[in-house]
């Protein structure tokens, strides 16, 4: 990682899809400086041509300055905006892309600019992964999930109608541009639930950067912005560390930031998609996982007092709420039904302490049973 008073990036190390993270604060309107220098990396000639896509809640505010920062310098600049929400990550949606592109005669030497949350960064980035086989994209994210998560790593992709993100690819972006200020707007529960994704880089990889959030809990809580660079820059590093590793998810590695996943997975689809967060389900999954590992003889209660405490201080919850009542057996049958499970075994990321987790697909059914049992 390398930093500037007040910028830093980190460089993911991809051999010929390489690219930077640049993240910065309070400096969007000089994006396309940024921009111009990852366009020569596909090309001597670039188009200097772009196609920002955007959602309604975050166009004017965020989109429109980047489109300035770019026409400012020369740029050919359009911009679509999409309907806020989940359900625009659909064929529907892309088919409009297309034709977007193909109405601006795109070549392969057309940028594609996500501005927005995770919904935007995944949509935009599989148009871009599929028109014309494939051109460049940029990601410019604006929630704090897209800033830590959706916008590392090249995963792209849509929903199908009967499952989540069921079709896509991966596509590196040219470079992804991290504006902390962006988070400013951002509504507490998007805030607190990205934020418990925050934490498991911690749990997962860094105890050093667990005691960090511990230590900057006032700092977190009030996005101050020093404090927010180094926190998204942090979980960035950790997430290309793993994502160099194991660039297609063929090996494993990448598994681990799946931690506490296998409960939330449960939990999302039997409450019905829209009443927990990604990030709370994560959060709650994660303290299951840690009461799993406990039964498992892996660690001790500190471990996930540890965890509990932290997400207290952060204002992210540990268990379901009331009114979502769910039965074991409903949630042991969801577990089995996972794209992760195999063969109806159940596997697990466990931690083995803050900092370290591994993947265990031989932990008994009765003891998954006895932690839902004991905390639901
Ligand atoms: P989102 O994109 O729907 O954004 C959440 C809400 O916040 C939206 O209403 C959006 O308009 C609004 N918003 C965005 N930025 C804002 C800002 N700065 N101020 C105010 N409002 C703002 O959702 P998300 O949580 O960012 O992302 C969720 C999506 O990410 C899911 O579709 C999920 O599948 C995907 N995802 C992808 C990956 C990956 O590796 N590709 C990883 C995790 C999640």
């Amino acid at each position: 990682m390398t930093s500037s008073s007040d910028s830093l990036t980190v460089p993911v190390d991809l051999g010929p899809r390489s690219y930077d993270i640049a993240i910065v604060s309070g400096e969007l309107s000089s994006v396309a400086k940024s921009i111009e220098t990852w366009a020569t990396k596909t090309t001597d000639t670039p188009s200097r041509t772009a196609l920002i896509i955007s959602d309604a809640n975050v166009s004017d505010r965020y989109a429109a300055p980047v489109a300035d920062s770019l026409t400012q310098v020369g740029w050919t600049v359009e911009t679509a905006v999409l309907k806020a929400g989940e359900q625009s990550k659909c064929q529907q949606v892309v088919s409009e892309l297309y034709d977007r592109l193909v109405a601006m005669q795109a070549d392969r030497r057309t940028i594609v600019i996500a501005v927005g949350g995770g919904v935007v960064g995944d949509i935009s980035g599989f148009v871009a992964a599929s028109y014309a086989r494939g051109i460049p994209f940029v990601q410019v994210p604006t929630t704090l999930l897209a800033q830590v998560d959706s916008s590392v790593g090249g995963k792209v992709g849509i929903n199908h109608p009967r499952g989540k993100n069921l079709i896509g690819a991966f596509h590196q972006p040219l470079g992804v541009f991290i504006d902390t200020a962006t988070l400013e707007s951002l509504p507490e529960r998007d805030y607190r639930s990205g934020m418990a994704e925050v934490v498991k880089y911690g749990v997962i990889l860094d105890e050093e950067f667990f005691t960090y959030l511990q230590a900057h809990q006032d700092g977190v809580n009030n996005r101050d912005a020093d404090v927010l660079r180094h926190v998204v820059a942090r979980c960035c590093q950790l997430k290309a560390d793993v994502v160099e590793q194991d660039e297609y998810e063929r090996t494993g590695v990448r598994a681990v930031l799946n931690y506490g996943h296998t409960f939330a997975h449960a939990f999302e689809t039997l409450s019905g998609y829209g009443e927990l967060m990604h990030g709370e389900a994560v959060g709650i999954g994660m303290i299951y996982a840690s009461r799993l590992a406990e039964r498992h003889g892996l660690i001790d209660a500190s471990v996930t007092e540890r965890q509990v405490a932290l997400f207290a201080t952060l204002g992210i919850p540990t268990a379901l709420p009331e009114s979502i009542n769910l039965s074991t057996n409903d949630i042991l049958d969801r577990m089995k039904l996972d794209k992760k499970a195999i063969a109806g075994r159940l596997r697990f990321v466990l931690p083995t302490k803050i900092g370290h987790v591994a993947l265990y697909d031989d932990v008994p059914v009765e003891d998954v049973r006895a932690v839902l049992d004991v905390l639901g």
